[in-house]
């Protein structure tokens, strides 16, 4: 049977995004997160980037209208009851996103899906927490989701083929690439990704060079769009953090240590763009290194 009703659980910047892409492909959402004000910040961004995506002549302002209106928000899991399929994105935490499977899955029909947007933690090990681990799959969005073409699909042991093949033509109907990824620690962008930003952050910290130099270096040297301090305030330095330690535990090789310098960041609550501060402080008009 097609997906009508898709629920996202979080409605922070990956769960905003998925939102967004998935009303724009006429699946009627409901988004749902524990902070009300979380879900006014979604809606608002919501409607600012189709907005642009209008004002640029990427959609049409009939197909901008229709989006908006197909999304409605909640802060009770009641509410994702009618949802075919629910996608998690809530905190990169494993307590959390198994404290949400639990107050969740008595909600849902038996026959809903369950996907979750973990960056790095065992899908296996989630479908466990869930009554339904045939039903359950990783469906992994890169930031920002309206831009960016990837979806990592990652099968638990238990998944199933229909699950699997719904996820397949979920992604396809959003107009997204799949690549699949067996379900080790952090699948294969950020099994490559995060060791660098990583290693970027042991540069700062052992003064091999400033925050200005290390993204310097890597924009006009290795031709990245975005220096990976900069990439790092961007995707969250807690999420970079909790995905190293998944690397570091999940492969048990020292070499995925995280560096002393991103805890601390993470302890200060400076967490990159999300909290305006990071590697730079975004508070004023242009970003200042912050080191
Ligand atoms: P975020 O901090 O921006 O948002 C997390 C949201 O979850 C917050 O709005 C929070 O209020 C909400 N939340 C926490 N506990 C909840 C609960 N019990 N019920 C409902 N909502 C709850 O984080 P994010 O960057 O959007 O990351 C979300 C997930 O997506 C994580 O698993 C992360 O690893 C993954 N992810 C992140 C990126 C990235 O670049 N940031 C990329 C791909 C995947």
């Amino acid at each position: 049977m097609e997906l009508q009703r898709i629920g996202v659980v979080g409605a922070g910047q990956m769960g905003n995004g998925i939102a967004h892409v998935c009303a724009l492909a006429g699946y009627e959402v409901t988004l749902v997160d524990l902070s009300r004000d979380q879900l006014e910040r979604a809606i608002e961004t919501i409607e600012g980037n189709l907005a642009r995506q209008a004002s640029r002549g990427r959609i049409s302002e009939a197909e901008r209208g229709a989006a908006v209106a197909r999304i409605k928000t909640g802060t009770d899991y009641g509410v994702l009851s009618g949802a075919g399929l629910v996608i998690e994105a809530v905190t990169e935490d494993e307590r959390v996103k198994r404290q949400v499977y639990e107050q969740l899955c008595p909600r849902l029909t038996p026959g809903s899906f369950i996907a979750t947007n973990t960056s790095s933690i065992s899908v296996t090990r989630l479908a466990a927490a869930t009554d339904r681990p045939e039903r359950f799959i990783g469906l992994h969005f890169m930031n920002p989701v309206p831009v960016m073409t990837l979806v990592e699909l990652i099968r638990g042991i238990a998944t199933s083929d229909e699950t699997y093949e719904m996820a397949q033509a979920l992604v396809k109907r959003i107009g997204k690439v799949a690549a699949n990824s067996e379900d080790f620690p952090a699948f294969i962008v950020n099994r490559i990704l995060l060791p660098m930003i990583n290693e970027a952050v042991y540069t700062l910290y052992e003064g091999v060079g400033t925050v200005e130099a290390i993204d310097t270096a890597m924009k006009l040297g290795a031709n990245h769009p975005m220096g990976p301090l900069q990439l790092a305030d961007f995707i969250g330095l807690d999420t970079c953090l909790s995905i190293m330690q998944v690397l570091y535990e999940g492969l048990a090789d020292s070499k995925y240590r995280p560096c002393p310098l991103l805890v601390k960041y993470v302890e200060a609550g400076w967490l990159g763009r999300k909290t305006e501060r990071g590697f730079y402080d975004y508070r004023g008009e242009t970003p200042v290194p912050t080191r």
